[in-house]
Parts: structure tokens; sequence; C-alpha cells
């Protein structure tokens, strides 16, 4: 049977039965279950994605083994395989699936491979069923009941007009395999003291994807929106489309210091004489015409006089006394001119609302002399400390104490993040104490962010607490490190409670605190950055967890990246979070990487802010 570490499930039928559209109207109500998925369809053997002539299919036709098309939020591989002259099999399209983007992988087609799969059938259509002769059909999709042969095996039979139905039965059958698949999150699951955080393959534990995905789906961004000079706007989220109110250049310029001239007196043969009849530097205006064998000395940036259309480079020509230059043969009509708006057409829009302002947007908007712009308000995020024996630095570290490193990693990470930040401190392991801490703390802000007193055997005390005040699920997470995490509201604010460990407070703030932060900041593309690196460590794994490990990746001058293990990995040191300049991110289902195989890494790029 073709099988994958990633759960798949396949739709075979007669052609023109229906299985896209079926498929169409499932993929919307499995991903609203928090599955994230992938789709492999069979196509026709002659099927041609690519034109003939772009520029993709001459790469091709050059002889490329793969082209890859990357373009806004989309990038399509096309995988040349001109050493097999059949179709590509399952098992073959199966390796081009990232492991970390998919938690189900949809097929359609591959109907006479072995792999689970569910048989659509219209019985109206006068076909006979694929199933008795296919033992990996699991169940039937059907628009009205169907005739059995007799002696067939009995099967589930689905209606297919009811595509909920249809998802029920796959989602059984996926927790039916193991691992077991996510649940949808918010308000679910309860820690279990019993549990140890040791376990990998953990059946109550929620899969990463399923608890970012639950996490994100419960934010709507703030939306409040703000005005900001442009130098106070860096590293803010835009909140307005920008148009352009001019072209830019205003101007068609020249782009040389040279002569401006028509191109129609270009010399075609010999060496021709020009009279500059003016001087023009870049701010200046020439209300003149310009003429036939006459020029105009011009500077880089200064408008083309009327008439011309051509700027011939100072170094190209000669001069002969002070009023005429000679220009020779080898130029080209239209050569060295910046055309009126050739950067940025008058109306354009050139911003997008939801971006982070780079230095580069601050100079767009300038050149547009925009002086002032609508950014979102940031979220204002409080956060404190939990734990009797942290001290904070500057007081006297007593016996079994140790100083409160999490509230300096978290203020680091917020605020490169560019958020409105509130530090409330430590805070005793005291009910009366947390209970005024998490009730100041959520009046005063957006989110309100705690480490400590999560985990297993405290997770009771500040529970009870947390469930007086607020709507708060507490979850364990199938990740490494990390694992316990509070997460919901207190009234109207968002509220996370991290572990304690120092590096698991860094791991479930990047992996699961941010893109939500950066969501309800107002940001469009709050993804972390994900790239493949080969490994040069040899890195022990069970299936069960998505470990985030500490990496230091290296780059070689022909930009080939490689990753090594940073060292120590346990939750408290953080050492080699220190050393460390990314995360080896290992799939849940991922069992050991040996040396040389290809990783995923995230590089700690800054991710906005620039405070
Ligand atoms: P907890 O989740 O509260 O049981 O904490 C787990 C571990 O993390 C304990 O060893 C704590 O001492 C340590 N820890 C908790 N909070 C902090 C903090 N703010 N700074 C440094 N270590 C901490
Ligand atoms: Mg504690």
């Amino acid at each position: 049977m073709t099988s994958s570490h990633i759960p798949m499930i396949g739709f075979c039928a007669y052609s023109g039965t229906g299985k896209t559209t079926l498929l169409t109207r499932l993929i919307p109500l499995l991903k609203a279950r928090g599955l994230r998925l992938t789709v492999i369809k069979h196509g026709h053997h002659s099927l041609e994605l690519d034109k003939p002539g772009k520029d993709s299919f001459r790469f091709r036709e050059a002889g490329a083994d793969q082209v890859v098309l990357a373009s806004l939020k989309r990038v399509a591989l096309m995988h040349e395989c001109p050493n097999i002259n059949r179709d590509v099999s399952l098992a073959e399209a199966l390796q081009f699936v990232q492991p970390d983007c998919a938690d189900l992988i949809l097929v359609e087609g591959f109907k006479h491979e072995n792999y689970p799969k569910i048989e659509v059938h219209r019985p109206s259509l006068g076909r006979p069923l694929l199933y008795p002769q296919d033992a990996s059909i699991l169940a039937l999709a059907v628009d009205q009941p169907p005739a059995f042969p007799t002696g067939a095996r009995p099967l589930p039979v689905l209606d297919m007009n009811t595509p909920e139905t249809i998802t029920d039965f796959i989602m059984q059958y996926l927790s039916d395999q193991q691992p077991a698949p996510a649940p949808r999150m918010p308000g679910s699951t309860e820690i279990r003291s019993a549990d140890s955080c040791m376990d990998d393959a953990d059946p109550y534990s929620h899969s990463y994807q399923a608890a970012l995905t639950g996490i994100l789906e419960t934010i709507q961004p703030l939306n409040t929106r703000i005005s900001r000079n442009l130098r106070e706007a860096l590293g803010m989220v835009l909140a307005q489309p920008i148009h352009s109110p001019h072209n830019v250049p205003a101007h068609t310029n020249s782009a040389m210091d040279g002569y401006a001239l028509r191109s129609s007196d270009l010399p075609q043969d010999a060496i021709r004489e020009f009279k500059v009849v003016a001087s023009l530097f870049a701010g200046q205006h020439w209300d003149g015409k310009c003429g036939e064998n006459e020029c105009v000395r011009i500077m880089t940036g200064a408008p083309m006089p009327e008439g011309t259309d051509t700027v011939v480079m100072q170094e190209q020509t000669e001069k002969c006394g002070t009023q005429h230059v000679r220009i020779g043969t080898g130029h080209r009509a239209g050569q060295n001119v910046r055309l009126a708006g050739e950067d940025i057409a008058s109306g354009q829009t050139i911003l997008q609302p939801g971006r982070r302002l780079t230095p580069a947007d601050l100079g767009l908007m300038a050149s547009l002399g925009l002086s002032e712009v609508k950014v979102f308000r940031p979220p204002r995020v409080a956060f404190f400390s939990t734990g009797d024996e942290l001290r904070s630095v500057g007081e006297v570290l007593e016996p079994g104490c140790v100083y409160d490193s999490n509230r300096y990693t978290l203020y680091g990470m917020l605020r490169q993040l560019g958020l409105d930040i509130l530090d409330l401190g430590v805070v005793r392991d005291d009910p009366a104490s947390l209970e005024a801490a998490f009730t100041e703390a959520a009046a005063q802000a957006d989110v309100v962010i705690t480490s400590g007193g999560v985990s297993v055997g405290e997770a009771d005390f500040t529970k009870a607490i947390l469930e007086r005040l607020g709507r708060i699920s507490f979850w364990k997470i199938a990740i490494k490190p990390g694992r316990p995490l509070a997460f919901g509201h207190i009234n109207d604010t968002l509220f996370f409670g991290l572990p304690g460990n120092p590096v698991a407070v860094m791991v479930t703030f990047q992996q699961l605190v941010q893109p939500a932060l950066l969501k309800l900041a107002g940001e469009q593309d709050y993804q972390p950055l994900r790239v493949r690196a080969t490994c040069q460590s040899h890195l022990r794994k069970k299936p069960g967890r998505t470990e985030f490990i500490r990496g230091i990746s290296h780059s070689a001058p022909d930009g080939s990246l490689s990753v090594e293990r940073a060292g120590h990995q346990g939750s408290g040191i953080l050492t080699t979070m220190s050393r460390a300049n990314c995360f080896i991110v290992l799939p849940a289902d991922n069992a050991g990487v040996e040396v040389g195989a290809t990783v995923i890494i995230q590089p700690f790029t800054r991710q906005g802010g620039y405070a």
C-alpha cells in the first residue's frame, strides 16, 4: 500500500462523477476543524501548466531539472521526471509534500493505486462500483442509494450532498490513525496532572499547528487607527492604502550628466556637431525648445527640455569651442532618460494596509510628499513573572532563589515587535497577590502574558484563580520545549500563561504568542520565515512532538545554508539559546535526523519593530 507519515485519504471515481466539486466543498469544512491540507491531484499525462515562451518554460526547455516560480504569497515547483515514460505515481508525488505544512493529504484520482480512499459514485451514471475490486476503498460517497453487487463487503455509505457527514467520517478516520489528529482547540483539554512532560507521543496533547490555529482564530485585529508623522511610523503597521498623488519621477529627466537632444538628430554614419543652446541643472527648468542639430547641456535629474528625448553621456562627446559639441555614432533613441511615472504612476496604490513600515517605505512615502500616515495603535502588552523563588536584578539572591530572566527575554521579544509594553514585575505564588496582579494587568492592557505557574503541580492553584477571573483553557501542546500553555480571556483582555522555564518561555512566545500579537497588531504577514538547511549534527528524536532545537546556521559563500545543534537543549539552558541563531524545526512525525539530511530552520530574524 502507498503510505505516508502524514495521514492521507483519496477520492476515486469515473471521470465526471463530481470528485473535484466534492473536494472543494470538503476543504473549507476540514480547514474549519483546524487541519492544514495538501491536495495531490492526478493530472492528465499531457498536462502542461507552464506556457510556451514564458521564462519558466524557457528555463525548463534549456534543461533545468527544477524550476521554482515564486511570486506574491505563492511558490510553484516544476520538477522534471525525464527518465520515466509514464505518469508520476502517488508515492513519487508524495515526496514533494512539505511535511511541516500538512496534517492531512487529500488525493484526487490515482484510482488504480492502493491507498485509503473514498469512492464517489452516482448510480444514475450506470457505471459499476469500483470498491468490490479495491480493498483500499473505505467508504462510498453517493447521491442516491447504490445497488450493491451480491456478496460484496459492506461499506459505510455517505451522502455526497452533505459534506459535513463526509468531514465527520474523515475526522473519525484520522482519530483512528496514529498519532491522533489535532482536535479543534479553544476551551477543550484540561491539563491532566498525572501526565509527564517527558512523554513524546501523548494523545492528550494538541498538535502545534492545531494550537496555533486555535489561538489565531480567536484573535481579531485591534483596528484602532492613529496618525503618526513619517519617522514615528517606522516599524508600525500601516492602516491605510497609500496612493500616489502624482508621478514619480514627476518629470521625464536625465539619468546622466551629458547632452539632451532629439533622437532624430542622432548621427547614423558620421560625427555630427551640435549647438549647445542651454545648460540645465537638476531642479532647474528651461522654457525653450531644442531644435534641429541643437542640444542642451544637462545634469542628472534635470527635466528633459521640450523637443528632446535622448541623452548622450558627457564622456561620449567632444567639446568644440564653448558653444558646440561633437557626437559620434552608436547611440540609441531614448537612452539615458528616466520617464515620468516610471517608478510610480499617478493614482497607483503603492502600499497596502497591514504591512509593517520599513525604512524603504518611509522613503517611498516621503517621495510622494506625505508627512503623516495612519497606522494601527500597537497592542498594549502587560507581563509579569510568577514564583516565590524569583528575585529581580538588583536584589540580593538568597539561597535557593534565581534571578528573574523571563521578564528580560519577554521584554526583548515584545520590544522587537514594536508593541506598547508594561512590565509588572514579579508576583509571589500566593492566591491574593496573583489575583490582584491578573486583575490589574487585565485592566491596563490588551494582552497579559505571565510566565511560570502553569506546569504540572502548580496548575491547579493558578487555574482556580484564572477560572474564576476569566475564560481560560489550559492546554498541553505537543512541542518541545514548551508544552503547558494557558490561553483565553480575562474580561476582554487576551491572556497567555507561559511555562516558567526560560527557554520554554522563548519558544512558546515565538511559536504561539508572537503570531497572535502580530495579528492583533493588524499585520497581515505574521508567519515566521522558514528555510531549508543541511544538518551537520545527528539529532535524536522520538515521533510525537514538534521540536524546536536551538541551532547555529552558517551560510557558505555560494549561498548554501548548513546548521548544527547549538549544544545542551535543556529547557532552562539560556546559554545555548543565546548562542543559537535559529531553531531547527522538527515536525511531530520526525524520528531523528542524520548528518547531511535537509531540515527546516527558522532564523531568529527580527520581525518588524524598529524601536
Ligand atoms: P514553573 O513553571 O513555575 O514551575 O517554573 C519552572 C522552572 O522555571 C522553575 O525552575 C522556575 O524556577 C523557573 N522559572 C520560572 N519563572 C522564571 C523566571 N521568571 N526566570 C527564571 N526562571 C524561572
Ligand atoms: Mg513557579
